[in-house]
């Protein structure tokens, strides 16, 4: 069998973030800066790790970029009325182009409304309703990073998506919901599986492209792929058990040399033995992961053009 091509995330990523550093010079000669505001509940708590890990890698992309940024820490006790009335100053200053606020948001907090109050052409996430529609209904308009960045991925690495049987596992607001309606729309025959789905397996082995947003470690398993697929693998998972690392990785000296050194090695939600049975697969870690912050950059230079430009 032939070996599977690798989707190399962090090459396209590079490609992306290269346009859009002209798009932001070009800008800039017309004397307009983009700008992004990060807010980022509760920095500094452990269990914050990871968010502010994110945030901080985007703030640092901007700076790189040419990109005016600024990260709002409110404390973790931030009531939701407080954080609408920061996002209702955002919407309001016009050198902000882009509002991001960095999910999980602490349980007491109401998301929903939180999402529903930042201005939808500086909602660089993609996540209000107005922008969802106009996903849903093939608008223009700001699509959420991560499927925004598969669809890049795909054609950048000249995968052609139309009259495809695209299988996409997990449907959350944030991935395999607007996943699949990049997907559809790029003309593929869609299904989406969730975890109420009778015989998986069934589904994922019909799939031309394969898309996992589920966040469970290697669930994926090669008898679900179809040979020759195409294997999108969205899932970020920290594996802590070194017994499972040995299973994942066997005796892969990377891996374990990661392992030894962090306590912890990123696993996404396909089995890296899976990747035999594809004909091309996003790795885990630079796959997916690296191309969401360069969307970002993108939907905050877009934002930027539409509202000022
Ligand atoms: P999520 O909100 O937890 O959604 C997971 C989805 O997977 C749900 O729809 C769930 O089904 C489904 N699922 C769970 N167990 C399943 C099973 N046994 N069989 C079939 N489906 C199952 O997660 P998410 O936010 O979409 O994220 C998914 C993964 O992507 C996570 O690992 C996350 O860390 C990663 N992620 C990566 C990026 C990136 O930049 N690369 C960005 C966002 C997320 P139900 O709806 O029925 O519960």
């Amino acid at each position: 069998m032939e070996m599977p091509m690798v989707l190399d995330g962090v090459a396209i990523a590079a490609e992306i973030k290269a346009e859009v550093a002209v798009e932001v010079r070009e800008l800039a000669a017309r004397g307009i800066r983009p700008g992004l505001a990060a807010v980022l509940v509760g920095a500094g708590l452990s269990g914050a790790g990871a968010s502010e890990i994110y945030v901080r890698s985007k703030v640092r992309t901007c700076g790189e970029l040419g990109i005016y940024s600024e990260m709002l820490t409110p404390p973790e006790s931030v009531t939701t009325d407080e954080l609408l009335a920061l996002v209702d100053e955002l919407n309001g200053r016009d050198e902000i182009d882009g509002i991001l606020i960095q999910l999980p948001l602490p349980g007491h907090v109401t998301t929903k409304r939180l999402l529903e109050a930042v201005a939808p052409e500086k909602d660089v996430d993609g996540f209000h309703p107005v922008n969802v529609g106009r996903l849903q209904s093939g608008q223009p308009g700001l699509q959420p990073c991560t499927p925004a960045g598969v669809m890049e991925m795909l054609k950048r690495s000249g995968i052609s998506v139309a009259g495809k049987n695209a299988v996409v596992v997990g449907r959350s607001d944030i991935v395999g919901k607007p996943m699949a309606m990049l997907l559809l729309h790029g003309s593929a025959t869609v299904t989406i599986c969730h975890s109420k789905t009778a015989d998986l397996a069934a589904f994922t082995q019909q799939a031309d492209i394969l898309v996992a947003a589920i966040g469970r470690a290697g669930f994926v398993t090669e008898d679900m792929v179809k040979p020759g697929a195409v294997v999108i693998d969205v899932g970020i998972n920290r594996v802590t058990d070194e017994r499972k690392v040995a299973e994942f990785f066997g005796d892969d000296a990377g891996r374990k040399g990661t392992f030894a050194k962090r306590g912890s090695v990123v696993v996404g939600d396909v089995h890296p033995e899976a990747y035999r049975a594809s004909g091309a697969y996003t790795p885990v870690p630079g796959g997916v992961g690296a191309l969401t912050i360069a969307m970002l950059m993108s939907n905050t230079v877009k934002a930027a053009k539409l509202r000022r430009g």
